[in-house]
């Protein structure tokens, strides 16, 4: 038999889990119900408001569409632009739920992947709990943007350990084809080398094995590249709309316009991720990984991106 066909079937993905159901959770989920893979959905469902969301006149109907698990949050995936969702009967593979009650339908699946806010303390409690009860030999990963992959693991059982991985989808998860996959020196090789076969062959991806260092490759990258434009943009005086014009549509790049980018991405999950590289480097480097005090202003406001609806630009 042949080397890859051999680490194919080491092991099987016949059922997953995603656990956090926003911008990238529910897309990673429609990725794997376009490929057929049922999958659980599980987030917090809300149950209430807070002070600060009453003030702002947010329904508990608006909060739980927000967290994409009501029915009809689930239906956006086929009618966003661009849409998760290749077809109406893949909506049928993803059985959206609440984290806190179906904890134990975890035992059922091949592969789990936490997509929870990018703080390394939410995702460590989302971890102890998958690891009561998810099976033995079960593969588990993250989808963090750039937090370290050993980290997340501490203080997990040796079975979890072996089984863990980063595995970073990038966002929209059905169009960008890039899958950092991110081992830790626990991660059992065959493991790391069965991933990559089915990140390539079954989820459609181009895989780059990344080191665990801070915010790994692409974000290392993208972080960097998108703060020394804002810097440069505010020594220069250029604005919003004419930074995105040299760097999108005019340029023939129209996916790629920096601020439009920013609010798909989310400005605060954006913030999390350069905090992540700030705290990690020293010097003159961690001038350039500073958020600037516009951006923080627009996060205390609120003002996220496509998800709250106002960001750089208002969603229409
Ligand atoms: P998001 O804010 O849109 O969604 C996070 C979800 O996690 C929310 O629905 C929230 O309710 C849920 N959540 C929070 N605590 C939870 C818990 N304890 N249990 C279950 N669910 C919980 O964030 P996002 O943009 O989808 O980012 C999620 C992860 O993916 C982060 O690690 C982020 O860095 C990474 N990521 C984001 C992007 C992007 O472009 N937004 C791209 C690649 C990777």
């Amino acid at each position: 038999m042949a080397l890859k066909e051999e680490i194919a079937l080491s092991y099987s993905i016949k059922k997953a889990a995603v656990i956090g159901s926003g911008v990238m959770g529910s897309g990673i989920a429609a990725h794997l119900a376009n490929i057929g893979i049922p999958t659980l959905l599980l987030d917090i469902v809300p149950k209430e408001l807070s002070d600060e969301e009453k003030l702002k006149g947010l329904s508990l109907e608006d909060k739980i569409v927000r967290n994409r698990l009501s029915e009809l949050a689930l239906k956006k995936l086929l009618k966003q632009k661009p849409a998760p969702l290749t077809s109406k009967d893949n909506l049928a593979l993803i059985e959206a739920g609440n984290l806190e009650d179906d904890l134990s339908k975890l035992a059922e699946v091949d592969w789990i992947i936490e997509v929870v806010v990018e703080k390394l303390k939410v995702k460590k409690q989302v971890f102890e709990q998958i690891d009561q009860y998810r099976k033995q030999g079960s593969i588990v990963s993250s989808n963090t943007s750039g937090i370290s992959v050993e980290a997340m693991a501490e203080d997990r059982s040796e079975d979890f350990k072996k089984h863990f991985l980063g595995t970073h989808f990038f966002n929209p998860p059905r169009y960008l084809k890039l899958l950092e996959v991110i081992p830790t020196q626990h991660t059992n090789p065959a493991v790391v080398q069965f991933m990559k076969v089915f990140g390539e062959d079954v989820l459609g991806k181009g895989v780059v094995l990344a080191k665990d260092t801070p915010n790994f490759i692409g974000n290392r990258i993208g972080t960097y590249g998108l703060l020394v434009t804002v810097q440069e943009m505010l020594k220069g005086g250029y604005s919003v709309g004419e930074v995105d014009s040299v760097t999108g549509p005019l340029i023939g790049r129209p996916k790629s316009a920096t601020f439009r980018t920013l609010d798909v991405v989310g400005l605060d999950t954006f913030i999390h991720v350069a905090n992540n590289v700030y705290d990690q480097v020293d010097g003159k480097e961690k001038e350039v990984f500073t958020v600037p005090a516009f951006m923080k202003k627009m996060f205390e406001n609120g003002w996220l991106g496509s998800k709250s609806g106002q960001g750089f630009y208002l969603k229409k």
